[in-house]
């Protein structure tokens, strides 16, 4: 319904030296894919990324971002600094950066305002584990991970930004969602952003499915009518294997 998106999260894989040739190679596999395509890619593979882009379809995204303006946060990026770069597309709340970095609903607001006040389109991820899963409360879950991440949001810049349903125990374990229980997250998602905002709104956001997608499944799971795209974490490290992703769209 939304924009199909098709992003690859390189997460810490790939160097620096690497990154020029591999983007290239990506933009050549990709030509004539029906979607937006986008490599996220670790902070110091920005800029070699954004340089093998540069003209092209592709779009480049960052892996995270830090919620201040500027100060001192030492280690940290903030959003001008991606920006100035020719960033265009951040990755908030993965489920890895949840577990590992501190990350909660609360900081996932901080950035995607902060992302949206400076042009930058965030993808929000949400996703539950297998534990609640099987505790039947996904959608209970996802529902506040959405209002939080919404909160103080407008309609307008609401719908600037990519969701993307990450199942945590499909995420690089070769499990995936089937496309039925993909389908039904991603639509109770788009309910509860008709519910947040309004029904037309909500026809407008891109829901993406992330979680071991692969050339395999990408299509079924894309032919779904919630689901417009992907967030590509292991298949988006071997271009051939993204590219066939990004044509399945
Ligand atoms: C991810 O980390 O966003 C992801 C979906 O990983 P994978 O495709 O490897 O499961």
């Amino acid at each position: 319904m939304g924009k199909y998106i098709v992003a690859g999260n390189w997460k810490m894989n790939k160097l620096p030296s690497e990154t020029y040739d591999y983007v290239k190679e990506v933009v050549e596999a990709t030509k004539g894919s029906n979607c937006e395509v986008v490599c996220c890619t670790p902070y110091v593979c920005l800029a070699p990324a954004i340089e093998a882009a540069k003209g092209t379809h592709v779009k480049i995204g960052a892996e995270n971002l830090h919620f201040e303006d500027k100060g001192a946060y030492t280690g940290e990026v903030s959003a001008d600094m991606l920006v100035d770069l020719g960033v265009q597309y951040v990755i908030i709340g993965h489920s890895e950066r949840r577990e590992y970095n501190n990350e909660t609903d609360e900081t996932v607001n901080l950035k995607t305002k902060k992302a949206l006040e400076k042009g930058l389109i965030p993808i929000v991820c949400v996703g539950e584990s297998l534990e609640q899963r099987e505790a039947g409360i996904t959608m209970d879950l996802i529902a506040i991970q959405i209002k939080k991440a919404f909160a103080d949001i407008s309609a307008e810049d609401a719908k600037k930004v990519v969701i993307a349903y990450e199942p945590i125990w499909a995420i690089g374990t070769g499990k995936t969602a089937t496309s039925d229980q993909a389908e039904e997250v991603c639509g109770g998602i788009r309910k509860i952003l008709a519910d947040l905002y309004c029904e037309k709104c909500s026809l407008e956001f891109t829901i993406q499915y992330g979680g071991s997608m692969n050339p395999g499944n990408a299509a079924e799971l894309m032919a779904k009518p919630n689901i417009d795209g992907g967030l590509i974490g292991g298949a988006s490290l071997v271009a051939e294997n993204f590219a066939a992703i990004t044509k399945s769209c």
